[in-house]
C-alpha cells in the first residue's frame, strides 16, 4: 500500500487487462469516534483536532500538530474516490513536476483512492524520509494514518509516500520529477520508494 505515480501505471497496465468495472465510489461511512449523548444531558466538549492544516515549508500545505500527541495514534482516514489506475491516468495523464497528486495505492495495487474527490484532510500530508507518521491500510481496505512516534505541538505531520514507478529513470530524472524537500539529514532526495 502505497502512493503511486500515474506514469507507472502506464507500464504496468498494458500487459494487464483492462478492468471493466466502471469507477465505484467507496467513500466508506465515517468511523463513529464519539457515541452520541444520552438525551438530557449535556454533550461533552468535543475534543479540537489534533492537527490543522497551514502552509509548510516542505511543500504546498502541510499538517500540523495542534498538541502533544502520543505514539501510535491513529489521526485520520484517508478517504477518496475509488478508482482504477486506467481512470486515474486518464483524469492525470501526466505527473506534474514536482509531483503532486491525491492518489494512494490501495489492496492488490490496482485501485487507488482519488482524495481530490471526497478526501480528508489527510491528502495535505507531507512526505518525509524521516516521517513522524506511517499509513497503514486495514483489511477493508481503509488507510488511515497513524503516529509512529510521540509528537510535539506544532510538529508538522509527515509520512513515507513510497512512492512506485516502473518506468526505468536515471537518478537525475527521478530527482527532478519526484524531489523531496523534507530536509531531513538521510533525505534520499525523492519522494520513490527506495529500490
Ligand atoms: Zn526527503
Amino acid at each position: 500500500m502505497k502512493k503511486k505515480s500515474t506514469t507507472s501505471v502506464k507500464q504496468a497496465t498494458e500487459k494487464k487487462t483492462p478492468v471493466k468495472t466502471p469507477v465505484k465510489t467507496a467513500v466508506k461511512t465515517a468511523v463513529k469516534l464519539d457515541k452520541l449523548p444520552e438525551s438530557g444531558k449535556p454533550a461533552k466538549p468535543a475534543k479540537p483536532p489534533a492537527f490543522t492544516i497551514r502552509k509548510s515549508v516542505i511543500h504546498g500545505r502541510g499538517a500540523f500538530a495542534t498538541r502533544d500527541i502520543r505514539k501510535g495514534k491513529k489521526l485520520v482516514e484517508y478517504t477518496g474516490e475509488l478508482i482504477t489506475w486506467e481512470e486515474a491516468e486518464r483524469r492525470y495523464p501526466v505527473d506534474p513536476i514536482p509531483y503532486h497528486t491525491f492518489l494512494f495505492e490501495i489492496g492488490d495495487g490496482s485501485h487507488c483512492l482519488d482524495a481530490a474527490r471526497r478526501g480528508t484532510p489527510a491528502k495535505w500530508f507531507n512526505h518525509c524520509c524521516k516521517p513522524n507518521c506511517e499509513a497503514e491500510e486495514d483489511e477493508d481496505e481503509r488507510v488511515f494514518l497513524r503516529t509512529k512516534r510521540a509528537i510535539k505541538e506544532g510538529e508538522e505531520l509527515t509520512y513515507d509516500y513510497n512512492l512506485t514507478c516502473e518506468e526505468k529513470m536515471k537518478k537525475s530524472e527521478r530527482l527532478r520529477r519526484y524531489p523531496c524537500w523534507c530536509g531531513v539529514k538521510k533525505c534520499r532526495g525523492t519522494m520513490l520508494a527506495k529500490k
